[in-house]
């Protein structure tokens, strides 16, 4: 079974006026999202997602120009020989580096799907893991920057969803931050995990200032304080409190990046997204490898149901599994585009689909209510 036409589909939702989300990326003005297919000499099809890499029609270019005629002939379930000639031709030497890895994401996320409709196996149990229940946190473009009142009502209506877990968005100014986290904890009490995200967009001295706060609401992470490759950064945060552990791993791209991470040895929590850091494929290496330090993998879900389905059968096959990211966002209409892939329980948990492969029934009629828009998903004030 061959691989005979590789497809990438760029779409993108515009927000409704004054329904932005504002956190330490910027505030939001659209969404986008890749979904991929691969076709086969068999007939089977498969899909992923690829990360838009706020750039959707260079991804979707990059798919169609550089990386399927590399790839087109291949056998369709060579995920490893696929992984490598991208990593060989756009890695190694003049390639596109990052923008390559979410590209390849998609391709290789389809052909594990294909691969599961193959063996007519769900891909958690083609992965070697079982249909179990995975604790799930409240994430997405959700718990922004506003006022510590509605921020708490936002939360507490997760919680009434059943999320036993909530992340919060930090990195506005010190003073808010620790405003918003001290009143939250406050009105949820103590049995809910809060996660906090400051997007990258703090800096050491006002790290300092808010992680002994975050220690006092007893946090479960510090989410991408810093720049992905601010290591030095990251190692002096590390110092500041035992008791809050930094996470990061959503910009980090294929193993190697975060063997680097492991190197500067100030990251304890790893978030590898399926769509960005080189697929599934990639993405059990990263585990494995985190898995020997007892570092827990908690992976960035990013846009469609596709990764999402994804990460939760990616979950339920990896020994060091930690959350699930649900994404709860009030306007993301591509999650369920496809039909719900998960559902939470009054336990906190959700399940992996259970149907072959991704378990995600495609239907490509509705891409054109979604029409790609050019330009960047984010303002960003400097
Ligand atoms: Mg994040």
């Amino acid at each position: 079974m061959n691989i005979t036409r590789i497809t990438a589909i760029p779409l993108s939702y515009r927000l409704p006026e004054g329904k932005t989300v504002t956190m330490g990326v910027g505030s939001t003005l659209k969404r986008d999202a890749i979904i991929v297919r691969v076709d086969t000499s068999e007939g089977l099809v498969g899909y992923g997602e690829s990360h838009p890499g706020r750039s959707p029609g260079a991804i979707v270019s990059h798919i169609h120009n550089t990386l399927a005629p590399m790839l087109v002939g291949m056998s369709a379930t060579d995920v490893v020989g696929t992984w490598q000639r991208v990593h060989r031709m756009q890695f190694s030497s003049h390639g596109l580096g990052a923008g390559a890895a979410m590209a390849l994401s998609g391709i290789d996320m389809a052909l594990w799907d294909i691969r599961g409709k193959a063996a007519n196996m769900p891909l958690y149990e083609l992965l070697g893991g079982s249909h179990k229940r995975l604790p799930a946190y409240a994430g997405g473009i959700a718990l922004g920057y506003q006022p510590e009142q509605s921020l708490a009502e936002e939360a507490q209506s997760y919680i009434e969803q059943g999320y036993r877990a909530i992340k919060l968005r930090l990195g506005d100014n010190v003073k808010d931050d620790i405003k918003r986290s001290l009143h939250v904890r406050k009105a949820i009490g103590d049995d809910i995990d809060i996660l906090t995200d400051a997007n990258t967009a703090y800096t050491i001295a006002q790290a300092r200032r808010v992680l002994p706060v975050l220690a006092d609401i007893h946090a479960g992470w510090l989410e991408e304080p810093f720049a992905c490759n601010d290591f030095a950064s990251y190692r002096e945060a590390a110092k500041i409190t035992p008791l809050v552990p930094l996470a990061a791993g959503e910009n980090h791209f294929m193993r190697f990046e975060f063997a680097q991470m492991l190197e500067a040895g100030a990251v304890q929590v790893w978030q590898p997204d399926l769509s960005k850091t080189g697929g599934i494929t990639e993405a059990i290496r990263i585990a494995a490898l985190a898995s020997a330090f007892r570092i827990p993998i908690n992976p960035h879900s990013s846009a469609t149901g596709l990764n999402h389905a994804a990460s939760l059968h990616f979950l339920a096959a990896t020994e060091n599994s930690g959350y699930f990211e649900a994404c709860v966002s009030q306007f993301n209409p591509f999650r369920d585009m496809f039909g719900p892939t998960f559902s939470i329980g009054k336990d906190g948990c959700v399940e992996p689909p259970s149907g072959p492969g991704l378990g995600v029934e495609v239907d490509e009629s509705i891409f054109k209510d979604f029409p790609v828009i050019d330009g960047p998903g984010y303002v960003v004030k400097f």
